[in-house]
């Protein structure tokens, strides 16, 4: 989903600075017992950034396998993605990851902009293609020079090969002596889509492009939002069969109130949960509909990992507080440090990334 794709929740009505500071208390100390992720989206106030950086400490504190921002399709929030994407790195431990698209741009523009988030000491990208510019349509002209997804995960890579041939290391004990070894090789995540995407002919058509995306080097997808566990298990089941050897991570946004579900269905096209939005509707309560979206977000998270998914993606609205009571009411968060989870129950290095290894 992406950061124009998202309604903006109530920015405007951010208080100021001083205010969002001391509106978050400290984080927490918890830990994840599944592989989990974030996505945040670049704010557009002062006091967005504020709150911002109070989220990301609490989104951290949990230790995802990374946080991803969006990017505004046509570079209209380049800057601003890159200076959460750097905040993330200097603030936590947890891997930052850039969505990228390639809608409108030239070669060279998307060359020079994947060198700009490397040479930021990004390694992880979502490549995607973009959201229509505002104004247009699916089907419209409003491609640049990389025709989709695929074509800009081939650039990355050639991008960072570019710029890594070798990779050297200082030796400390030797004064102005290196190693040199095996470059580090750029992160690659694409989009996927259980119930299809707007322009896709069928099911065989989301696979042969996500097919297309692995070939291309990618080693992760991570899906549009869905509403019914059934639809990713039945998506992933086809998508093995037909050869896509990536871990497919399901996307899943809580959502607590009418208004989000209205405009998440707008955008993205899936089918209207029926049971979510009369639930929705019925409840008079604001915070009951947040308790009623916490809870359906979670049964997704616990029914998805019971067949088999290799993490959760949350879509997180800049928000911690929602996507925290998901993960706790879907118990998968646990109050332990990590050394004391018992060893059964602790996940393996595979815990911090859900990235395959090339
Ligand atoms: P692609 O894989 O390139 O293609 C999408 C569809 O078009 C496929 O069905 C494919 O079969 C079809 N297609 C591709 N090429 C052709 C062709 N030549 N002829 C006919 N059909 C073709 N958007 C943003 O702008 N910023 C973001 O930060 C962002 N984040 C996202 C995060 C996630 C997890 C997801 C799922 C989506 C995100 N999006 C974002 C939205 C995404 O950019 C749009 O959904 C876009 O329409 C598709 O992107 P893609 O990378 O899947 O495109």
């Amino acid at each position: 989903m992406s950061v124009d794709a998202t309604p903006q929740p109530a920015e405007g009505a951010t208080p100021p600075a001083e205010a969002a500071r001391a509106a978050f208390p400290a984080p927490i100390a918890r830990r994840t017992l599944v592989p989990v992720s974030f996505e945040l989206y670049p704010p557009r106030t002062d006091a967005g950034r504020v709150s911002l950086d109070r989220t990301i400490d609490h989104l951290a504190s949990i230790d995802p396998g990374f946080i991803s921002v969006t990017y505004g399709a046509g570079g209209t929030s380049g800057g601003r993605s890159l200076e959460v994407l750097r905040g993330i790195r200097a603030r936590t431990s947890v891997e930052p990851l850039a969505h990228l698209t390639c809608v409108g741009n030239t070669y060279a523009g998307a060359t020079t902009l994947i060198r700009e988030f490397l040479d930021a000491g990004i390694l992880s990208f979502l490549a995607l293609r973009g959201d229509p510019p505002e104004g247009s349509v699916e089907g419209d002209d409003f491609l640049g020079d990389l025709g989709s997804a695929a074509e800009l995960v081939q650039l990355i890579h050639r991008a960072q090969a570019e710029r890594a041939q070798y990779a050297e290391t200082s030796l400390s004990d030797v004064p102005g002596a290196a190693v040199v070894g095996v470059p580090n090789r750029a992160r690659i995540a694409v989009a996927a889509f259980p119930n299809g995407h707007p322009r896709s002919r069928g099911v065989s058509q989301d696979i042969d492009t996500l097919l297309s995306k692995q070939a291309a080097g990618a080693t992760l997808a991570i899906t549009q939002l869905f509403f019914h566990a059934d639809h990713y298990l039945a998506f992933v089941a086809r998508a093995k069969a037909a050869g896509v050897t990536m871990p497919i991570l399901p996307g899943i946004m809580p959502i607590t109130t009418p208004g989000r579900l209205r405009r998440v269905l707008e955008l993205s096209g899936e089918e209207v949960p029926a049971e979510l939005e009369i639930a929705l509707q019925v409840e008079p309560d604001d915070e009951g509909r947040v308790q009623i979206g916490i809870e359906y977000a979670a049964q997704l998270c616990r029914d998805v990992l019971a067949g088999g998914a290799p993490g959760i993606h949350l879509y997180a609205f800049n928000e911690y507080k929602t996507v925290l009571a998901v993960l706790e009411a879907a118990g998968l968060l646990a109050d332990l440090p990590f050394h004391s989870i018992p060893r059964v129950l602790r996940p393996a290095r595979s815990r911090r990334t859900v990235f395959q290894t090339p």
